[in-house]
């Protein structure tokens, strides 16, 4: 299977612990890198936890494009969204990075970016916001809206259960 990130410069990603910007070289990116200043692993499997604080940075450092779940721990259709999202944490790394942002911990990112409802998911490249849907999405209509906007997602793994 080709890989179309082998012949690419390095990519630059976010330590999603402690936010560290870090240069993978291309052909590395599906090696499990780690961040060299905390030795956490770069791609966790799991959506990145982001907040006012750590959101700008994290999406402006980050040469993956970034899908955010926007979301708060009172929303029901949140919390059934949770699951898929956590999915597709692991299965779209590394082509892209999968987040979280909780608009109740966060309101002014929330603000700032017009969250109206919740749960709303938006895809940033470098920090521009190029897509935006609102409402809990199934995985597959979640792949085929990313795949739609030019994002190359990794084929899906085979499933053994
Ligand atoms: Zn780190």
């Amino acid at each position: 299977m080709p890989n179309p990130t082998v012949d690419s410069a390095p990519v630059q990603v976010v330590c999603p612990n402690c936010g560290q910007p870090i240069r993978v070289p291309a052909t590395r990116i599906s090696d499990r890198p780690r961040c060299p200043a905390c030795k956490t692993h770069v791609f966790t499997g799991g959506p990145v936890l982001l907040d006012d604080g750590s959101l700008d940075h994290f999406l402006r450092h980050s040469d993956l494009p970034v899908l955010v779940d926007f979301w708060a721990p009172w929303c029901g259709p949140c919390r059934t969204f949770a699951p898929i999202i956590a999915r597709a944490a692991a299965d779209f790394e590394p082509g892209m990075i999968v987040a979280k942002l909780d608009t109740d911990a966060s309101p002014s990112t929330a603000g700032r970016l017009q969250i109206r409802s919740i749960p709303t998911v938006a895809v940033f490249d470098h920090g521009r916001e190029v897509g935006r849907q609102s409402g809990a999405l199934p995985l597959q209509a979640l792949a085929n809206w990313l795949r739609s906007l030019g994002i190359a997602l990794p084929d899906p793994p085979p499933r053994t259960n």
